[in-house]
């Protein structure tokens, strides 16, 4: 993961995770209607340390573990 602001150029970069309460999450659309337990996965992210852009979402699981 590229580890340098797309904006300012920075590299004084934060890692994080997206929360809100409960978590902010990350749902594929093709699941059955039927399953009760959506699979989802945090979301990573990358903020800049000096101009404040979010940027280098990744999912914090394996993305097959959403799919399989
Ligand atoms: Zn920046």
């Amino acid at each position: 993961m590229e580890r340098k602001c797309p904006v300012c150029g920075s590299t004084e970069i934060i890692t994080g995770t997206l929360l809100s309460t409960g978590g902010v999450v990350f749902t594929p659309e093709d699941q059955p209607v039927t399953r009760i337990i959506k699979k989802s996965s945090y979301i990573k992210a990358l903020a800049c340390k000096k101009c404040g852009e979010v940027f280098g979402f990744k999912l914090a699981d394996i993305p097959t573990k959403l799919t399989d």
